[in-house]
């Protein structure tokens, strides 16, 4: 390795501070004049207030930046963002897939990207036939009876999930309040249960990461509302027992929650209501494209059960023989007539919904199993490159779209997963997801998806292979010190999850001054 790139000395400074193309951005409040904003009109003859003392007292305090400032300001932080459209984002759990171009021409037709959600229905039925459309898909890929379309992200979804399971138990007049919860799942599965007043009860994994049916078995008794597991596991594993675990959480009266965020492994291949699922929230922004991270935009419609379906909230869209129309009352509406109420306003994230619909028809149902077939050969090429370097917490065995990692191959460096991730930064990699799942110490989880090339992936494999080696070796700079090439070095991560500044506050004048 070249001597120079392991340097730890601080990059020369410049007089603007800028690493060449590569501009320093002040926070928009922090720079400008406020003299240069806005428009200069006359000072009005005498006016009757009439806004009964809601006056506004103080300026009105806007950033003030010339036109091309403001540009210049969003360009440059637009630059700052690391996407699935800059580089490979092999963030584990979290499909960051590329997301076909088609697909945002398809979602910015006007007849799309310009109706409006209180638009009368007669107008806007183009739309609502594309929600009906899509549903329809997602029922043939899940093989489950209904679907819920509203929940505006996986996390949503889980909880329209789980408030039809709940509302389901309520109807039969079955007070249960345990919800069982293996150890690997996504933090945001015990949340939703907790969310909803269920007393979460965690199930350990066996040896070999996957959930053990014997286990469930003991957990399961009356006051067991449900189980919620994920599948694919975020081990990336699949849970070979899933039909006898659905099978006893059934026979004990409980119903099954699939999290479906891992369904780009399966799509295809196996449909989720034949494995006994009762409810299973997909995401669309993963499994069918959408450009996702950073909070949204995202979609997480819910499958149901023929249990559930009655259950679904309002509003949904139905499609019978008067046309297509959308349900705001379920009163009368035969199989959907009781539901747990309404979970979000208008008719959930359409954009989102036009991306997927056009991602299932321009890959056709084979494409689509193609796609989760690639998936897993790209995890499971990586897991191929790094297996005699990197240490796999359950042994060396396939995996499904995602290969995980633990940090015993780090053992006596003094290097930690967090010091790899950083070192990731340097090579220009968005990291792996690390520390997650909490079953595997020092975990590293890496979803390659599906739109990697070979090439692409046998670059990562040979950075990844770099980097062991360098650790191995005791190359320790390259990791305590990363990123060294970043705008941004470490962070104290604790304090700022701890004491978020959320909010600019102007320096006082003193500070200001200096
Ligand atoms: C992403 C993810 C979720 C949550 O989905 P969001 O759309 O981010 O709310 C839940 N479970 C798993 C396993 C996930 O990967």
């Amino acid at each position: 390795m070249n001597e120079q790139t392991i340097t730890t000395a601080p990059t020369p400074a410049t007089f603007t501070g800028n690493r060449a193309l590569d501009i320093e951005e002040a926070l928009i409040f922090e720079t400008g004049r406020p003299e240069v904003t806005g428009v200069d009109l006359e000072e009005p003859a005498a006016l009757t207030p009439r806004l009964g003392g809601l006056e506004r007292k103080a300026p009105i305090g806007l950033p003030g930046l010339t036109e091309p400032e403001a540009v210049r300001h969003y360009v440059r932080l637009s630059h700052k963002n690391y996407g699935i459209d800059s580089g490979m984002f092999p963030l584990g759990s979290c499909t960051m897939k590329h997301n076909p171009r088609l697909n945002e021409k398809m979602a910015r037709l006007a007849g799309f990207g310009d109706i409006h959600p209180l638009q009368p229905l007669s107008m806007v039925q183009g739309a609502l036939a594309l929600i009906a459309e899509l549903a329809r898909w997602l029922r043939e890929l899940t093989g489950m009876p209904a679907i819920a379309m509203t929940p505006k992200a996986g996390a949503h979804g889980e909880l329209a999930g789980m408030m039809a399971i709940k509302a389901a138990l309520a109807a039969r007049g079955d007070k249960r309040s345990v919800v069982l919860v293996p150890e690997s799942a996504h933090g945001t599965n015990p949340a939703t249960a907790a969310l909803l007043g269920y007393r979460v009860e965690p199930v350990p994994a066996r040896g070999d990461g996957t959930v053990d049916p014997a286990e469930v078995e003991k957990h399961l008794n009356s006051d067991v509302a449900a189980i919620m597991l994920t599948n694919p596991n975020t081990c990336g594993l699949f849970e070979r027992d899933i039909v006898a675990i659905g099978d006893a959480v059934h026979r004990a009266g409980a119903l099954f929650y699939a999290d479906g965020a891992n369904f780009n492994a399966t799509v295809g291949k196996v449909r989720p209501g034949d494995l006994g699922v009762d409810a299973m929230h997909i995401n669309l922004h993963k499994t069918f494209s959408t450009p996702h991270g950073g909070g949204g935009p995202g979609a997480g419609p819910v499958a149901l059960s023929a249990a559930l379906a009655p259950f679904v909230p309002v509003p949904f869209v139905l499609a019978d023989a008067e046309g297509v129309r959308l349900v705001e009352h379920a009163a009368g509406v035969g199989a959907y007539a009781k539901p747990f109420g309404r979970l979000s306003a208008f008719h959930g994230q359409f954009g989102t919904f036009v991306r997927a619909l056009s991602y299932m028809l321009s890959h056709g149902s084979d494409g689509m199993r193609q796609a989760s077939e690639d998936a897993v050969l790209n995890a499971n090429y990586v897991r191929a490159g790094l297996r005699d370097l990197l240490s796999q917490p359950f042994g060396d065995r396939a995996c499904m779209h995602e290969v995980l990692f633990d940090d015993r191959w780090l053992d006596g460096t003094g290097i930690t997963t967090l010091d790899v991730a950083k070192a990731l930064i340097d090579e220009g990699y968005h990291p792996m997801t690390v520390y997650f799942p909490l079953v595997a110490h020092g975990a590293m989880l890496i979803e390659p998806t599906e739109s990697e090339s070979k090439a692409s992936l046998d670059l990562f494999i040979a950075t990844l292979r770099d980097l062991a080696f360098a650790a191995k070796a005791g190359e320790k700079a390259r990791f305590l010190d990363a990123p060294r090439l970043a705008p941004r070095r470490r962070l104290d991560e604790t304090r700022a999850a701890r004491t978020p500044v959320l909010r600019w506050r102007k320096p006082p004048p003193a500070q200001a001054a200096e």
